[in-house]
């Protein structure tokens, strides 16, 4: 019989009454009742309930849930209020067997725990729940594409393996490279901001590295980002760039993957625009008012984010930071040079983005770098750009991640990675 599907499930309905269809899918359930079977067919798109009457049911002796099938039928109308039609098994193919018992229970019927799972994955993603949360993530990539691409950013790729510390040495994991050093680069921002050179306004979706030895829910030795980087933007203009994107993927995910909602039992719930604007001055205000011990310039702690997501709960900026706790190449501000041009994008206690503008004038960001206790010199190739005609431009990096878990509710982003990486996890 082949194995060449002529509908998806989810196609499968009544106006196809009497016709003969091929489907391919997992058997989710076997019910047998007398000298009939009642199987539920599942694919990608759907779930059906096939009649298997005779000796047909001879091909079913044995078999496990889970396993693969082919089914040529005929579809008939049905009596299961669940359905709109069913399918009357006229020839049954078995392409692949699964045996019992499952290392997990691919329904759900019985909860397994995060690290039983994620040991199966692929079992995991029968799960409609697990499914579903990939389903949503592949249409925030499209929609992110797509608004990004409407606004004139160009994606582009920068590599992975890199030959220096971008940054600054912390945090960056090392690999033999034919002889030498080389790095998994943790962002790409130096490379993004060179680009803004040709082509103005650039983004990158792609995963990054952080030797990040913290057992966090919102930590991962490897990592999604959404990056951008934009020529004649100030630190505003991006923050409106990056709460046009938001709410694009709330709107369109909130409107369009009803069915995924359904699955993951969450309501997506499209949030007020704009967003706060909160000075890292005015935070620091809340927290002492709250008895915190805190100074202006201080970093703030993860018990500072739980108090200040406690006042601010959703979606706000946190903006103006104090410029000695940002990266060498953010810019200050104009009226007061300890303050930067920078904001992280916050939802509650969690930061889900942090940009900037950044510094365009060669001298100045010499001078950063020395004052950072970075040497210029491993930032050649870098600063060579910048008398090339660098434009002003600023940026941000978005963990897609982080980002996924709030637009669903949850809050350890290894539900929404397929296979997480960190200080514990290295396989499967
Ligand atoms: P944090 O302080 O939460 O560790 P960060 O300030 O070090 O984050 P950035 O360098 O600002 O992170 O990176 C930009 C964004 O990338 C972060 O706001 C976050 O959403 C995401 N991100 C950074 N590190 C990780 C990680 N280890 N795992 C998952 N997402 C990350
Ligand atoms: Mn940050």
């Amino acid at each position: 019989m082949g194995f060449a599907k002529t509908h998806d499930i989810l196609d499968v309905n009544s106006s196809l009454i009497n016709s003969e269809v091929k489907l391919g899918g997992w058997i989710e359930d076997l019910r047998k009742l007398g000298k009939m079977t009642f199987l539920t067919l599942r694919d990608v798109s759907g779930i059906i309930q096939v009649i298997v009457k005779g000796e047909l049911n001879d091909k079913l002796e044995g078999l496990n849930r889970q396993s693969v099938v082919f089914i040529k039928g005929k579809v008939q109308d049905t009596k299961a209020k669940d359905f709109d039609c069913e399918i009357l098994a006229l020839e049954i193919d078995v392409l692949g067997k699964a045996i019992h018992p499952l290392p997990i229970d691919p329904i759900g019927r019985l909860e397994s725990n995060i690290d039983n799972r994620l040991n199966s994955r692929a079992l995991d993603m029968r799960n409609q729940k697990t499914a579903s949360i990939f389903k949503l993530r592949h249409h925030v990539l499209a929609i992110l594409r797509k608004t990004l691409s409407d606004k004139r950013f160009i994606e582009i790729t920068t590599p992975k393996i890199i030959g220096s510390a971008s940054e600054g040495g912390a945090n960056l994991f090392s690999l033999e490279y034919f002889g030498r050093t080389a790095y998994l680069a943790q962002s790409p921002q130096l490379y993004k901001e060179q680009m803004t050179i040709g082509l103005e306004r650039v983004f990158e979706i792609s995963n990054f590295y952080r030797a990040e030895k913290s057992h966090t829910g919102r930590h991962l030795s490897e990592f999604t980002s959404v990056d951008i980087e934009a020529a004649f933007m100030d630190y505003t203009d991006v923050m409106n760039v990056l709460e046009s994107l938001v709410m694009e993927v709330y709107k369109f995910t909130s409107e369009n993957c009803k069915k995924e909602q359904e699955e993951i039992e969450y309501e997506i719930k499209v949030p007020n625009a704009p967003f706060d604007r909160v000075a890292y001055s005015q935070v620091v205000d809340e927290l002492k008012s709250l008895d915190q011990k805190i100074e202006f310039g201080d970093d703030l702690l993860d018990s500072h984010l739980r108090l200040v997501g406690e006042k601010h709960p959703g979606f706000y900026f946190l903006t103006d930071w104090p410029l000695k706790l940002k990266p060498f190449y953010i810019r200050e501000k104009d009226e007061d040079a300890t303050l930067s041009r920078s904001f992280d994008l916050q939802y509650g206690y969690l930061e889900l983005s942090s940009g900037g503008t950044r510094l365009h004038d060669p001298a100045i960001l010499k001078a950063r770098l020395a004052e950072q206790g970075l040497d210029p010199a491993l930032f050649k190739d870098h600063l060579q750009a910048f008398d090339w005609g660098m434009p002003p431009h600023s940026g941000w990096g978005l963990g897609l991640d982080r980002l996924m878990t709030t637009l669903i509710g949850i809050d350890n982003v290894r539900e929404v990675v397929l296979y997480p990486r960190d200080p514990d996890r290295l396989r499967p």
